[in-house]
């Protein structure tokens, strides 16, 4: 079919379709590349609404040869229009939430994990593993159980409870390491070196990043089949980021959309910027920062896909921004106020660097933003303690009407 090889990025040398990820050449990242010569629009498009109710309705875009199938398939997850968050930023822009949080395994993840555990398979691996920020975790311990693969998952030792908890109920290796993120990625590089395992985010990350391509896919369907305007999205390693381009950029060559490529709005927690400060500083790499954020799914230091995601951001006419703890917390209580929708840290992110775009009046009268939400409110309860107060009273009338006399009274 249209998957012909991984293909280094950096200096285009191909290589084989197996659990490699760096070019010997240069150390380039790899990345699966595709022949869509053979590939019509009509047709792709029939095939697509004709499929299953998740991303492999996305297949001729997915590095499979044959059929890829999972028992969690993750995706077609709810599209919103949000006038009410629109009208409490003071935009009359077209405001559109994507709620990735209503995912197998509650974040965006369920995707790329999806499609690197299909390829794990494929390539007849017996055990999966990752380096997780806590999202990653959870999605490979469920995948892994119901592939009935073997796993082991590696997790800053810190991480919030909610997410050790959701992790380890799948019957998984957790390993809790002593260290941030980037210490438990370079510990996973190593071991990736020394087992034979499919790290999912390690040697099989050029297939795991593919996943993501199908968040761009289903906003595309959903818009009905038109690009969005601009998109504001989370930056962890910049992975999602820069496949989401991808994704529409894919579509876009095919024929299969008009348009351009949407502006990209890239966001990041301050305690953990490295990205941000690469656009803001103009530079072609990024300073690798020690993470101190409450955003704990993005806190990447030493981000892989940095440099393509301050580079895709530039070249659409976007920006990368970074947001505080407090208005990170601030982002999470908008949401859920203006849309139901309650999203963990990493969506506080997004929205917090919405709404200063509309602060800065960035965002145009009538233009379509599609705003990325990837995870879900559960599992970073912490963020929002003390954020609300309860009424507590008798079980009384009395007591009731004492404690809210202001308002009845009226
Ligand atoms: C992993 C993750 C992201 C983005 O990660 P990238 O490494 O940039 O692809 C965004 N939001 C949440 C909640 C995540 O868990
Ligand atoms: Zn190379």
């Amino acid at each position: 079919m249209s998957v012909e090889s991984l293909k280094c990025k950096e200096c285009g040398t191909s290589y084989e379709l197996d659990a490699s990820y760096v070019c010997e050449n240069c150390f380039g990242p790899l990345e699966v590349a595709y022949d869509f010569s053979g590939l019509d629009a009509a047709g792709a498009k029939r095939r697509i609404q004709a499929g299953s109710q998740g991303i492999w309705r996305y297949s001729d875009f997915l590095p499979f040869k044959g059929r890829a199938s999972d028992p969690l398939e993750p995706g077609l997850t709810p599209l919103l229009k949000a006038d009410r968050l629109a009208e409490r930023l003071g935009t009359k822009a077209e405001i559109w939430i994507k709620n990735d949080a209503a995912n197998p395994t509650h974040s965006f993840k369920d995707r790329v994990v999806a499609v690197a555990v299909a390829k794990a398979q494929e390539l007849g691996f017996e055990t999966v593993a990752c380096a997780s920020t806590g999202n990653l975790a959870n999605a490979v311990a469920a995948h892994a159980a119901a592939a009935g693969l073997d796993s082991y998952v590696f997790v800053p030792a810190n991480l919030e409870e909610q997410k050790l908890l959701a992790t380890g109920v799948y019957g998984t290796n957790l390993v809790g390491v002593r260290g941030n993120y980037d210490d438990v990625n370079r510990l996973c590089t190593q071991l990736a070196e020394t087992h034979p395992w499919a790290f999912v985010n390690v040697n099989l990350r050029p297939y795991y990043a593919e996943g993501s391509k199908t968040l761009a896919y289903e906003t595309v369907e959903q818009l009905g089949w038109k690009l969005p305007d601009r998109v504001v999205s989370p930056i962890a390693s910049g992975s999602l980021f820069t496949k989401l381009g991808r994704g529409f950029q894919e579509w876009l060559d095919l024929g299969l959309v008009e348009g351009r490529q949407p502006v990209f709005n890239g966001a990041q927690a301050q305690g953990c910027s490295p990205v941000a400060t690469a656009f803001a500083e103009g530079w072609e790499v990024c300073k690798p920062q020690r993470p101190e954020t409450i955003a704990k799914s993005l806190a990447i230091g030493d981000p892989a896909d940095g440099p393509y995601a301050v580079e895709h951001a530039r070249k659409t006419g976007g920006g990368i921004d970074s947001v505080t703890d407090q208005e990170i917390r601030e982002g999470i209580k908008l949401l859920a106020e203006t849309t139901g929708i309650f999203t963990e840290t990493a969506g506080g992110v997004t929205v917090g660097v919405l709404r200063k775009l509309a602060e800065r009046g960035e965002l145009a009268d009538g233009e379509r933003v599609v705003v990325y939400i990837t995870g879900e409110g559960l599992k970073t309860l912490d963020a929002t303690r003390d954020t609300f107060q309860m009424h507590e009273i008798d079980p009384s009338l009395d007591s009731f009407e004492t404690e809210f006399r202001q308002e009845v009274a009226a």
